[in-house]
């Protein structure tokens, strides 16, 4: 007990980040990182006047990265709202966006139960359907603010644009959250029905398809309205939430389109080879069109299988609860680090049977 947190806070829970452990090198499969390093021209900008410019405040507008962003989708950049990774996007769509609660899934991302709490909304946990789709009927029934990671988070299967628009029409009053964290690796954006709803934020991170996981920047599109809610929310919290290397890093990876497509595309093939190799060997796989796999293993717990691989020094993320127990989730590396992946898979499953 903490003598001098509000009582409130006490019980709170809060989020657990995936494992970045120092003890030894593993191959990290647990945060949905890229293998990747970061754009070239990213690179290239960090050096040491950059560093020397670090004794002024950042732009509190972020301007650059804002237009870099705008530009690439097609928005007006009163419609871009640039944050402190995504989660500070969301977590300010959970503090002041959420008068009569939040909906959100059973098995989704961890987060959105941990910010409901924080602020004392209501939940509504709706849950997944068997093959882990969303219910989007009662979804479509529900009256709080609707959030949806899409691909949704672990499972890595994407929601179709027409079952979000029948969310977005079940009640024209009520804001619609899609979480893309994971939309670069498959899916389609909803930023393109942005010109038709204004009850749509669409929450987008630089954290899993342009490699800056590490520089924390990530953004909210949607309409000038909500985006004016967000700014007010920002100037009242952390007025200079981007800093400045990151801001730079953010704006040239936003520009970079060909290292993008190319580092992306490399994912999606190394994905699909990956499921393929696991489907042979008896693992059930999820479609995924996200940079990660939820596989069960047919021969031991998803636990078990975390700690067999984890012992083999390959690192993924074993999430738990009642209906994800049998799985992990498995960040899409590159080719060589798949390779080692299912290699220590094919040991488990010989070690596992004979058992
Ligand atoms: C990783 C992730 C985020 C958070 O990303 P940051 O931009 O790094 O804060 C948000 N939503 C989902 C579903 C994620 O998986």
């Amino acid at each position: 007990m903490n003598r001098f947190i509000d009582k409130k806070y006490v019980s709170l829970k809060a989020y657990i980040p995936g494992e970045q452990p120092r003890d030894k090198k593993y191959i990290k499969l647990n945060t949905n990182e890229s293998p990747y390093p970061p754009s070239p021209a990213v690179l290239e900008a960090v050096n040491s006047n950059e560093a020397a410019e670090l004794r002024l405040y950042s732009d509190p507008t972020s301007k650059r990265l804002k237009t870099a962003i705008a530009e690439y989708l097609g928005v007006g950049e009163d419609m871009v709202f640039v944050s402190n990774g995504s989660d500070e996007s969301l977590n300010f769509l959970f503090m002041a966006f959420c008068e009569k609660g939040a909906a959100f899934a059973d098995i989704t991302y961890g987060f959105y139960k941990v910010f409901a709490e924080l602020y004392g909304k209501k939940m509504n946990i709706i849950p997944l359907k068997g093959d882990f789709t969303i219910d989007t009927d009662k979804f479509a029934e529900s009256r709080e603010t609707l959030f949806i990671a899409n691909p949704n988070a672990p499972t890595g299967i994407f929601l179709p644009l027409a079952e979000i628009e029948k969310l977005l029409l079940s009640n024209r009053d009520r804001l619609v959250v899609v979480d893309e964290a994971y939309i670069d690796f498959g899916g389609e954006s909803a930023v393109s029905l942005l010109g038709k709803y204004d009850n749509l934020a669409v929450v987008q991170t630089f954290s899993k398809s342009r490699q800056l996981a590490g520089a924390r920047i990530g953004f909210t599109v949607a309409s000038p309205e909500i985006t004016a809610g967000l700014e007010k929310i920002k100037y009242s919290t952390n007025p200079y939430n981007v800093n400045r290397l990151s801001e730079l890093c953010g704006t040239l990876a936003m520009k970079d389109r060909a290292y993008f497509d190319k580092t992306r595309n490399m994912i999606i093939k190394t994905r699909e080879k990956t499921k393929k190799e696991l489907a042979a060997r008896g693992f059930e796989v999820t479609q995924s069109d996200a940079n990660f796999l939820f596989v069960k293993c047919p021969y031991c717990s998803g636990r078990d299988f975390y700690e067999k691989l984890k012992e083999r020094g390959i690192l993924v993320r074993y999430l738990g609860g009642e209906r994800a127990e049998d799985y992990v989730r498995v960040t899409v590396g590159s080719d060589g680090e798949m390779d080692s992946f299912i290699k220590a898979a094919d040991c488990i499953k010989k070690e596992t049977q004979k058992i």
